[in-house]
């Protein structure tokens, strides 16, 4: 019996660490969801993406995960970059000049009237993004096609160019007016 106490010890050990290490995930997991909670709620609601995020809430999870700085809304302002600066604990800095739009998106099109069905772009296209069939005119299917225009030097009728994608939803932001809006007394 006495040499099972080893065994006994070394079994207790393991069971309390692994309690400790569920209970400590599943804190930090709370944690983080609250801390996402109390910086959207700092934020202005407007769902803009002048951060470059898709929202207010893509953002304040992007700042709980260390991967966007506190400075990226405009119509939150120096107050709101304050406030989420103490919120977390770090030394406030001046909103960002550097904001920019998004990067256009671009996507393969193809200029059907000049299309010769040699079907070289499909055979180079990694993704299957592009429709047609020898001798018949092609097609890019846009929401496929990831832009890496591997298409463009296989067509002997250079009819394939490189151009922005449509916005959808996701993409979509709305460009900061040009005037000062705010209201004056
Ligand atoms: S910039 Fe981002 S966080 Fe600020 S209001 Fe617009 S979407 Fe929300
Ligand atoms: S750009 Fe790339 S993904 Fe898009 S159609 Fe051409 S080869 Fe396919
Ligand atoms: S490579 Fe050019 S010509 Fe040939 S099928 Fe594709 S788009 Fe048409």
């Amino acid at each position: 019996m006495q040499n099972m106490f080893p065994f006994f010890s070394l079994f207790a050990s393991f069971c309390l660490l692994v309690w400790l290490t569920t209970k400590f995930s599943a804190r930090s997991g709370h944690y983080s969801d609250a801390l996402e909670e109390r910086i959207n709620a700092m934020l202005p609601q407007t769902q803009c993406g002048q951060c470059n995020f898709q929202g207010c809430l893509p953002y304040a999870r992007a700042i709980v995960e260390n991967r966007a700085a506190i400075n990226r809304c405009p119509p939150g302002g120096q107050d709101t970059v304050r406030q989420i600066a103490s919120l977390i604990g770090v030394d406030e800095v001046p909103l960002s000049t550097q904001l920019s739009s998004p990067e256009v998106k671009l996507v393969a099109r193809i200029d059907e009237d000049s299309c010769i069905g040699c079907v070289k772009c499909i055979r180079a296209c990694p993704v299957d993004a592009i429709v047609g069939a020898a001798k018949q005119m092609h097609s890019v299917l846009e929401k496929d096609c990831t832009g890496c225009e591997l298409c463009l030097s296989p067509c002997p009728v250079d009819c394939i160019s490189m151009q922005a994608a449509h916005l959808d939803v996701k993409q979509w932001v709305w460009t900061k007016p040009a005037n000062d809006y705010r209201l004056h007394a």
